[in-house]
Order: structure tokens, then C-alpha cells, then sequence
């Protein structure tokens, strides 16, 4: 496992959220409460590219919750 650290954006605050990915899990999605606002973030991890990861931050309602 290794943390690799991503800046991203609050969807519903737009603070800046310094989040640690572990890129080796490959295909992840989860909730995290944003640190300012304490709204519940979705975290959508897609590793395993060629370009790195890729990581998106969407408010709950917006989130795409799919199977893979
Ligand atoms: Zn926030």
C-alpha cells in the first residue's frame, strides 16, 4: 500500500482538500467528509492508466455509482 497525496476541491465548498490516495487499489470509490464543510464527498479513485491516476471528487446526489 503507498499513500500518494492529490489536491483537489471541495464539490460543495471549494476549499482545497489535500487527500491521500493509495493508487495501488486500483479502482475505488468512497465517501469522505470534506475537512471544512463536513459534507460528504465522493471519492472516485481510477488507477492503473498510462497517464497515472485519476482521481475526481463529486457531491453525493452527482455521483455515478456504478459496479466494476
Ligand atoms: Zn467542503
Amino acid at each position: 500500500m503507498q499513500l500518494t497525496p492529490h489536491k483537489l476541491r471541495c464539490p460543495y465548498c471549494d476549499a482545497r482538500i489535500r487527500l491521500l490516495i493509495d493508487e495501488t487499489a486500483g479502482y475505488q470509490q468512497y465517501i469522505e467528509d470534506c475537512e471544512v464543510c463536513c459534507q460528504p464527498m465522493v471519492v472516485c479513485v481510477e488507477a492503473g492508466f498510462e497517464a497515472g491516476c485519476r482521481v475526481s471528487l463529486t457531491d453525493e446526489n452527482e455521483a455515478l455509482w456504478t459496479d466494476y
